[in-house]
């Protein structure tokens, strides 16, 4: 029985793991839950599943919370408490999705405390690769992708990275793939949202529709598995059913193909290296629609340049862009600037900043906190 702390359970992520837990209660017992702020659906998970502790990270709702329950389920309140739940002796899988920069702290303490880390906060990485990777190799914890294209590369490398030439992660192209430009200062957060295949959460299919979501997963995959930016291709796969591919020298390309759900890729995190049943029905490749790949188009999706270009600079680039797009995110979702400004942002922000290299956790919290500023100062300039 594997013991398993899920941050981000509320979500999108958190209530597909539930479901792969669903299908296998002798395997994994729900140990800790966390959340921020919606204590309501918290009570009902805690009714369900009893954990040992819930988290909810903003203190009024965890009092709320803590009014309500009525299982033995200790509340706790405060992201640090999240660092707690990870590291607790009973924790043995940490699932960290949680999204944004906010679950960064978390995830880099599930990796000190030497757990499984099944990791869908990209963020994480990309605020914080080389620690993170050097804490996860210190402490001798487990590092799983649950991002459905490095799932896809993880287990296509499982024969190991010998003759290797590159990888090729596959995007959807979002739903303004043939939307033309001209079009794009009308895209209403709604719009936005509604992802042709994925079923996500807001930030996540948002940072989808301008493409950035995969500029963040070239990031992740060069810290993941430590390959040179021009290792890192990208392809347009309308479809979602290839979820990425490895190249080999001797000319063979092993793909991970599968229907579009994530409950595939976080049964793997969750069973790795055996296989469970993640109730995702079995592909049908004679019942598929024709599979289409395109090359990006970065003039169109200019946030997918912005971080190849991030993570060619190195340095303080990578996290300024994540800042700047937590922020362009938010204030597009809350209809305080047009979609088009998403980019713009960021792009200004990631030109005004002063480029330098980090060499501490203090650092890097230190420049996404100036590049929210700057973000937001750039952004009453631009509204
Ligand atoms: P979501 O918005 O549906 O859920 C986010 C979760 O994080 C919620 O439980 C929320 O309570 C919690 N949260 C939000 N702000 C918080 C804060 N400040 N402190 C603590 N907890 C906070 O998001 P999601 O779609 O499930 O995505 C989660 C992560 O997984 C993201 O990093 C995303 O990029 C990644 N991811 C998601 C998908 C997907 O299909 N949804 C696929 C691949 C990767
Ligand atoms: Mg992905």
């Amino acid at each position: 029985m594997k013991n398993i702390t899920l941050l981000g359970a509320t979500g999108s992520i958190g209530k597909s793991t539930l479901l792969v837990v669903d299908l296998h209660p002798d395997r994994f017992n729900i140990f800790a839950l966390s959340a921020n702020t919606n204590w309501q659906q918290m009570l009902e998970l805690c009714n369900k599943y009893q954990p040992n502790y819930a988290v909810m990270v903003d203190e009024q709702s965890a009092e709320k919370l803590s009014n309500a329950i009525i299982t033995d389920t200790q509340v706790l309140s405060g992201a640090q408490a999240l660092d707690e739940i990870v590291a607790h002796q009973n924790t043995d899988f940490v699932m960290a999705a949680i999204v944004g920069a906010a679950g960064m702290s978390s995830a880099l303490c599930a990796a000190k405390a030497g757990k499984r880390i099944m990791l869908a906060n990209k963020e994480s990485l990309v605020l914080a690769g080389d620690i993170f990777m050097k804490a996860v190799g210190t402490f001798n914890a487990e590092l799983i992708p649950v991002d459905s294209e490095h799932s896809a590369i993880f287990q296509c490398l499982q024969s190991g990275k010998s003759g290797l030439s590159k990888i090729q992660l596959t995007a959807s192209g979002g739903p303004f793939l043939h939307t033309p430009i001209n079009q794009f200062k009308f895209i209403t957060p709604d719009q936005a949202c509604a992802h042709p295949n994925w079923s996500m959460g807001r930030k996540i299919s948002v940072d989808s529709a301008t493409m950035m979501n995969k500029g963040l997963e070239v990031i992740e995959a060069h810290y993941l598995f430590s390959l040179a930016p021009k290792q890192i291709d990208v392809v347009v796969h309308p479809q979602s059913i290839v979820h990425s591919s490895v190249y080999y020298e001797d000319g063979s390309t092993l793909s991970q193909l599968g229907n579009p759900d994530m409950r595939t890729a976080i049964s793997y995190a969750m069973s790795y290296p055996q296989r469970i049943n993640s109730g995702v029905a079995t592909l049908d490749l004679s019942n598929t629609p024709a599979l289409e790949f395109y090359q990006p188009d970065f003039g169109k999706f200019t946030c997918l340049k912005l971080a190849f270009e991030a993570l060619k600079k190195g340095g303080n680039a990578m996290i300024t862009i994540n800042a700047a797009n937590e922020i362009a995110v938010e204030h597009f979702l809350n209809h305080k600037i047009d979609f088009l400004g998403i980019p713009k942002i960021i792009d200004q922000t990631l030109s005004t900043m002063k480029h330098t290299t980090l060499n501490s956790l203090e650092e890097v919290i230190n420049n996404d906190f100036v590049a929210r500023e700057m973000a937001r100062e750039t952004i009453k300039r631009y509204g």
